[in-house]
């Protein structure tokens, strides 16, 4: 397929080290095989995360110098809060530094020793939050998303018939959130379709569960309803986002995705009094002052640029142009990936092009490290390695997928980038067999992908 080409051009330059294979190996082996402990200088392309790694625009740059510092109703805040308005149209928005400050303050509010809240996947921290606020978070992925070989146009919807089960088989008073991922980030970076939404909407209402929405890819999501789903194809991206967020009760966001930020986060409350008033409580001790939520009056102005800045139709046709591409290129070349690509990034099914590998030996985890060694490319394991293991049992989860997500930062890379990581996988699936499993010799207990250390199984 072709390329679409970049919408902007390029002002300033970061350059890029290359080191030999010998030296990556003994970087990665020093590194404890973890991808979290290599340092950036010693990575060629780093598609680990889209979060925090985009670039920002001359407008966002200019806009930094325009923060207003002030500790309390900052100018800063208030554009930021017109920027939310503008896109959200809810009644509170509360800034905090990231998504999972976001999960913090608000995951506690809603949940309880005994509770359960159900989406239809739940993002690492966001799993990881609803578990410290003592609930039990439970997936349901349509089932659509498990085959990764086959075309669905909304792989990334809720599972309705299973979360009436889950409902029904916990009692909806013990329910305490559903939570709609939009993209859904750990499927795949799938889209949720508006009836999706709609319907879900629907499900929480009558049985008066609050319907909140992890929003850190809102515009992708919005531009692929328009460009697929009936009915959207002559609607702006801001107003199909006006609509998605109309269904839900409140949102949390990570803004290091879709703010083009390299660090903030967002809260929104629909309409709840009680809710924004809890919000604005716990906000004030962990996050500082709620006109400034941990960050810096400067960042507020860079995000209210970059928040309308990701609803560009022609940014975001470049954007998913890039994971087109890239996950199109490899599928030609026979390098199994979720298909169709979603928003962010490639996930490359390394559970079916290493079926060699069971997945307590972790082959999203393997194929990561095998893609540093071969042209020092970073990517990250979304799989059994990152769910980690059952806080009751201590038994290892299998997840419902086996990935290597190559993840795609917001206007960084250019084309010959992504074709050197399209060659590097090549060769990789050429020699697919001699790739070893890896053990875990060193483990925290909560969200252990980030520090555990590990072994090749030889
Ligand atoms: C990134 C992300 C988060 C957490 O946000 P951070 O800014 O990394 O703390 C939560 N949910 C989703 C869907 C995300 O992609």
């Amino acid at each position: 397929m072709d390329y679409i080409a970049e919408p902007f051009k390029i002002k300033a330059v970061e350059p890029l080290k290359v080191l030999t294979r010998s030296e990556r190996e003994q970087k990665i082996k020093a590194a404890g095989y973890n991808l979290f402990s290599v340092r950036a200088e010693d990575v060629y392309i780093d598609l680990m995360t889209d979060s925090g790694t985009g670039a920002m625009s001359q407008h966002q740059w200019a806009a930094i110098m325009t923060g207003d510092e002030a500790y309390a109703g900052a100018q800063s805040y208030y554009r930021l809060m017109d920027a939310c308005q503008e896109i959200f149209g809810y009644a509170y928005f509360q800034p905090v530094h990231q998504g999972r400050a976001a999960e913090k303050v608000f995951m506690p509010i809603m949940l309880a020793d005994g509770k359960v809240a159900v989406s239809n996947t739940f993002f690492d921290t966001t799993r990881a939050h609803v578990e410290l606020a003592g609930a039990t978070a439970l997936d349901c992925a349509v089932p659509e998303a498990a085959d990764t070989d086959s075309f669905y146009p909304f792989k990334g919807n809720m599972d309705l018939e299973l979360l009436e089960k889950a409902i029904a088989q916990y009692g909806a008073d013990r329910i305490g959130m559903i939570v709609m991922t939009v993209t859904n980030n750990s499927a795949g970076g799938q889209p949720v379709s508006m009836q999706n939404i709609r319907q879900t909407a629907a499900v929480a209402k009558k049985h008066h569960i609050p319907f909140v929405i992890d929003a850190a890819r809102y515009a992708e999501n919005a531009y692929f309803i328009q460009t697929r789903e009936p009915g959207y194809a002559d609607k702006s991206i801001i107003a199909i986002a006006r609509e998605m967020f109309s269904c839900a009760d409140a949102f949390l966001m990570s803004a290091k995705k879709d703010g083009i930020v390299n660090m903030g986060g967002l809260i929104g409350v629909k309409e709840d009094e009680l809710l924004i008033r809890a919000v604005k409580e716990r906000v004030i001790p962990y996050e500082g002052f709620i006109t400034y939520g941990g960050l810096a009056g400067r960042d507020l102005d860079a995000l209210a640029v970059g928040l309308l800045e990701a609803t560009d139709e022609s940014y975001l046709r470049y954007r998913i142009g890039q994971a087109e591409y890239l996950g199109e290129t490899l599928r030609a070349a026979g390098v199994p990936i979720q298909y169709p690509t979603g928003g962010h990034a490639v996930f490359v099914d390394a559970g079916k092009m290493l079926p060699h590998i069971p997945y307590d030996q972790f082959p999203g985890h393997a194929l990561a490290v095998a893609l540093y060694e071969e042209a020092g490319i970073r990517s990250c394991e979304i799989g059994s390695y990152m769910l980690g293991r059952d806080p009751k049992t201590g038994e290892q989860l299998k997840s419902m997928f086996e990935f290597t997500r190559l993840a795609i930062p917001r206007r960084v890379y250019t084309q010959a980038h992504l074709d050197v990581v399209a060659r590097a996988l090549i060769a990789i699936n050429a020699r697919r067999d001699t790739l070893p499993g890896y053990t875990i010799t060193d483990e925290p207990p909560v969200l252990r992908h980030f520090t555990a250390k590990l072994e090749p199984i030889r």
